[in-house]
């Protein structure tokens, strides 16, 4: 009898390091089908955004062309995932079914009622999920106490010097798909946008595994070695851009944690550990933000600290239509805004900036921007996204203290000195003087002039006063902070 097992592939769009499509080949199943279901409505609010999507069909399109160089093919179905499981079942005769596990709350409900209703249904089926998307499971992290870790440093402290698996190899090949198991096409999931926005997205970004690996080695080569340094200048390529590769698994935190070591081996001098501990320890962030959602799943729309569920946010649509189109008069801020809008990513220094900016100076909702983010990030994550959003507003795990409020002009006279990354995004400030670039509203009327700025015309005057409005947001905080 002829054995043949399902992979499902979920956020896990790589062929080497994945331990679902291993637990095939290794089992020596003589049919393979490895199949991806389209269901966003079963993500409940947290369906992927628009920006995601264009990510996702790149992706797909990438793994569908590996999977054929191996000889298999991607089946692509449509949802309700139990239907398309269950067909597959049928047409397939697999006898088993694999995936690699994901820890959003509505798709752990998802996944778990799935495999109860297939041993029921299937009790012939042998399912397995497998640890793929994080290093450490949420649940095998715990304080003293036995409590979540609600606090980075000793949640990191716990976890950093524990061993890691080793990368799991990549297929050399894989047995040819029957070719009575049909796919939809690609674009019948219509994951592009109707109009041409998504243009910045495709020059700036390879998705699929091959872009994930090439990205990380020119990190390597070109950034690593001042990461602590320039992690902090947005000017500068000086992070490693492995967000949404890693979001979309199309690399591992395995892979990344052992290639950084083994790159670490070959360099000498010790300020280079320093660097290289200072980036695991952000990869170490990303495993604390999905161990705080696994055991706080609420948090992407209700703030962990309480208090803050009385906060009085303003409401003000004009402000927000101001925040998101990068058209406030802070130059950071729009700078920030304008190179989420064009590349579908932004740099952590400026969305700690806006984020601070939308919540304190002009109290907006911290949920208004997670969902603003949520739409346009390539690297869009529910973990990662609601941990810096409660953050940056002083309501999550971790967070910077309330009180403490970004001023935005002095964040870029600090790590933008030289106004370049402001002059790439807000061209029309770009023959303002470094002293001014980063305070339009204080140059001297010859200088604006000189630099062809006209504020109110040519570039906004700023919607906020940033002193008056720091003392409003303090004394809005006085309401709910005992
Ligand atoms: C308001 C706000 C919203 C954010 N939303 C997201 C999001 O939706 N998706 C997302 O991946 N990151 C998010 N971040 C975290 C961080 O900004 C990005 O991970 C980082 O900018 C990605 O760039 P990089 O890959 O070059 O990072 P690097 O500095 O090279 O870091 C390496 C990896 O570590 C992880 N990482 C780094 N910083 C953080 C962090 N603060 N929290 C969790 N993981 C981190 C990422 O996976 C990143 O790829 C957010 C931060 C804030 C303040």
């Amino acid at each position: 009898m002829k054995q043949r097992a399902l992979v499902w592939f979920r956020r896990d769009l790589r062929l080497a390091d994945n331990p679902a499509l291993r637990a095939a080949v290794d089992g020596g199943y003589d049919g393979i089908v490895p199949v991806f279901i389209h269901a966003p409505d079963e993500e409940g609010d947290w369906a992927p955004g628009s920006a995601q999507n264009v990510w996702l069909h790149e992706s797909l399109s990438a793994l569908s062309a590996a999977l054929e160089a191996l000889g298999s093919r991607l089946i692509i179905r449509q949802g309700p995932t139990e239907d398309a499981i269950d067909a597959l079942i049928e047409e397939s005769g697999a006898s088993a079914l694999f995936w690699n596990r994901l820890y959003e709350p509505k798709l752990r409900e998802r996944d778990d009622q799935l495999a109860s209703r297939i041993a029921t249904d299937h009790p012939d089926i042998g399912l397995e999920s497998f640890q793929a998307h994080l290093l450490n499971e949420p649940w095998d992290v715990e304080t003293r106490q036995g409590s979540p870790y609600k606090v980075f440093t000793p949640f990191w402290k716990a976890i950093k010097d524990r061993g890691i698996r080793q990368p799991l190899p990549r297929p050399a090949a894989l047995p040819d798909v029957w070719s009575r198991i049909g796919s939809l096409e690609l674009d019948a999931l219509q994951l592009l946008p109707d109009i041409n926005w998504d243009e910045g997205i495709r020059e700036n970004w390879q998705p699929g595994e091959d872009g994930a690996h090439d990205r990380l080695e020119t990190f390597l080569a070109d950034a690593a070695e001042h990461y602590d340094n320039d992690r902090d200048h947005p000017a500068v390529a000086g992070t490693s851009y492995l967000s949404p590769y890693l979001h979309w698994g199309e690399i591992s935190p395995f892979q990344v944690m052992h290639r950084t070591e083994e790159w670490l081996a070959e360099q000498s001098g010790g300020a280079v550990h320093e660097h290289m501990a200072s980036f695991q320890s952000e990869v170490g962030w990303r495993e604390f933000s999905h161990h705080v959602l696994y055991h706080f799943p609420k948090t992407p729309d209700m703030p962990l600290d309480s208090r803050f569920e009385s906060f009085p946010w303003r409401h003000s649509e004009q402000d927000f239509k101001a925040w998101t189109a990068g058209r406030t008069g802070i130059p950071m801020v729009d700078a920030g805004m304008r190179e989420l809008w064009s590349t579908g990513y932004m740099h952590n220094r400026l969305r700690m900036t806006v984020a601070s900016f939308l919540t304190k100076n002009l109290r907006i909702a911290w949920q208004h921007g997670e969902r603003w983010f949520w739409d346009t990030l390539v690297d869009a994550d529910l973990a990662n996204n609601t941990l810096g959003w409660q953050w940056a507003a002083g309501c999550g795990a971790d967070a910077a203290p309330f009180f403490r409020i970004f001023n935005p002009a002095r964040q870029g006279e600090r790590f933008d000195a030289k106004g370049e990354y402001v002059r790439r995004w807000v061209p029309e400030l770009s023959d303002l003087p470094n002293k001014h670039i980063h305070k339009p509203w204080d140059a001297p009327d010859d200088v604006l002039e000189n630099a062809g700025v006209t504020l109110g015309d040519t570039y906004p005057k700023p919607i906020v006063d940033l002193k008056v409005s720091r003392r409003n947001a303090l004394e809005a905080f006085d309401q709910v902070k005992n």
